[in-house]
């Protein structure tokens, strides 16, 4: 049974080294949040997982990582200064902040429950501006920015001569981005910095009806096959009214989350709307010469844009179960072991010195390929359940028998069975029952 409350993975995340309130020492700043040792482990398993699902198994998408800090021409050209806002209104009564698209009935404040009592809606950019110079108020303007796609699209010549791929071809990029947001909410969803995965495909337009369709079935398998169930994940076409002014398509990733199915991640038909922005506002050419068919054109472009932080959030919270072993109850994450923050717990079954050197052993044999803790604290039993609770799917145990038959017993997270394994065949048994 996924976690129902989101205060079920707040509280255990906290509690495990997940996820913590930013500078907390001094009160916390709202909406940000840093990752804990296991937190930071797991946010990296997603990011590689959608790496190795998105660039290592194909042949056709390239990696980048641009720079966070842009001129203001990306923006202008990309639209987001002009049009990257949200309506804002603030109620006159409990001088609450909401965004107006939002709000489920648009004339009732839902913090006071006062009718009418909004201000006119503002449009509000959602875009962090700095100064790049040394000394305040001379330096040039820069932004923050608000997405990691635009760096596909500026580097998009670069990359294309560089890398002499032709269109089916894609560029991925991981990384920071940052938004001003009226109302972050709910934990790690939505919140002011955030990490992104997103990949640009572009593609000869008359293949984009088929490659959008193509990229929103992958998106969505991508999370079933890194453990959510199928029936919380869901795809969402957008209605006409819905769509942005240059896209043809667009369909969003839902997860059920407690408050019901909401944007895991956006698959749109951007068509040739932001390479030929980009070639106007800087005079570079952005378009493809195809020597086969001798025709210059403008790739379509298919965006899958997905959130690693807010996907993290949704993992946890699939991932999360409460069952009972031998009378007791657990609490357990069953993390998909790409995604765990550790793939093996070594545990030594006591802190004897006899046991030590082996224990040690048998984790420096197996962290060479894999994320590894080593717990010799408190009793085995507790030490499983900590494992249990933090989802880690495989743990080995190193008791005194050990020591006479080179053999250690290693425990399934989720059905708890457990099997001794000869050390000399522990990695090879081992990467057999997870797969990797
Ligand atoms: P929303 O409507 O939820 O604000 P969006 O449609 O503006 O999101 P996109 O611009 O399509 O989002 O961004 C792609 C993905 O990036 C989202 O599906 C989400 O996973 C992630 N994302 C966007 N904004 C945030 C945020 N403030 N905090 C965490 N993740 C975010």
């Amino acid at each position: 049974m996924p976690a129902q409350d989101l205060d079920q993975i707040v509280g255990l995340c906290k509690r495990r080294g997940f996820v913590y309130q930013s500078a907390e020492i001094y009160g916390g700043f709202r909406s940000t949040y840093d990752y804990g040792p296991l937190g930071s482990l797991m946010l990296r398993n997603v990011k590689d997982a959608w790496v190795r699902s998105m660039v290592q198994q194909r042949d056709d998408v390239l990696l980048i990582d641009a720079a966070i800090l842009g001129p203001p021409q990306v923006w202008q050209a990309s639209g987001h200064l002009a049009n990257f806002s949200d309506p804002l209104v603030d109620c006159t009564e409990c001088k609450t902040r909401h965004r107006l698209d939002k709000l489920d009935d648009p004339e009732t404040c839902p913090n006071c429950g006062t009718k009418n009592s909004f201000t006119e809606a503002r449009e509000f950019n959602l875009m962090f501006k700095t100064q790049a110079g040394p000394v305040e108020g001379t330096g040039a303007d820069a932004y923050l920015r608000p997405e990691t796609a635009q760096g596909m699209f500026t580097n998009f010549a670069q990359v294309l001569q560089t890398s002499r791929k032709k269109p089916p071809f894609g560029i991925a990029q991981v990384g920071k981005s940052f938004r001003n947001e009226i109302t972050p909410q709910n934990w790690i969803f939505r919140t002011r910095e955030f990490e992104q995965m997103e990949m640009e495909f572009f593609v000869p337009p008359a293949e984009a009806d088929q490659w959008y369709e193509y990229w929103c079935n992958e998106r969505r398998n991508w999370y079933i096959e890194h453990g959510v169930p199928s029936d919380m994940v869901m795809l969402r076409p957008h209605d006409a009214d819905e769509l942005s002014h240059y896209s043809t398509g667009t369909s969003d990733v839902e997860f059920k989350f407690p408050w019901g199915f909401d944007e895991l991640e956006g698959i749109a038909n951007r068509t040739d709307y932001d390479l030929k922005a980009h070639a106007e506002a800087s005079g570079e050419k952005l378009d493809y010469f195809d020597p086969q068919t001798n025709e210059r054109y403008v790739p379509y472009v298919i965006e899958p844009a997905a959130g690693a932080t807010r996907a993290m959030a949704a993992f946890l919270l699939a991932a999360y179960d409460e069952d009972e072993i031998n009378g007791e109850k657990r609490t357990v994450l069953r993390l998909h072991p790409r995604i765990a923050p550790y793939t093996i717990a070594v545990l030594p079954l006591s802190k004897k010195d006899t046991l030590t050197p082996l224990a040690h052993d048998v984790r420096k044999l197996l962290a060479d390929r894999y994320m590894v803790d080593y717990d010799e604290t408190q009793n085995i039993g507790k030490r499983y359940r900590r494992q249990d609770e933090i989802g880690t799917p495989l743990a080995v145990t190193v008791d005194f028998d050990s020591l006479d038959d080179n053999a250690v017993t290693v425990r399934d997270r989720d059905t708890t069975d457990q099997v001794r394994v000869p050390i000399d065949e522990l990695l090879a048994t081992i990467s057999a029952r997870l797969g990797f």
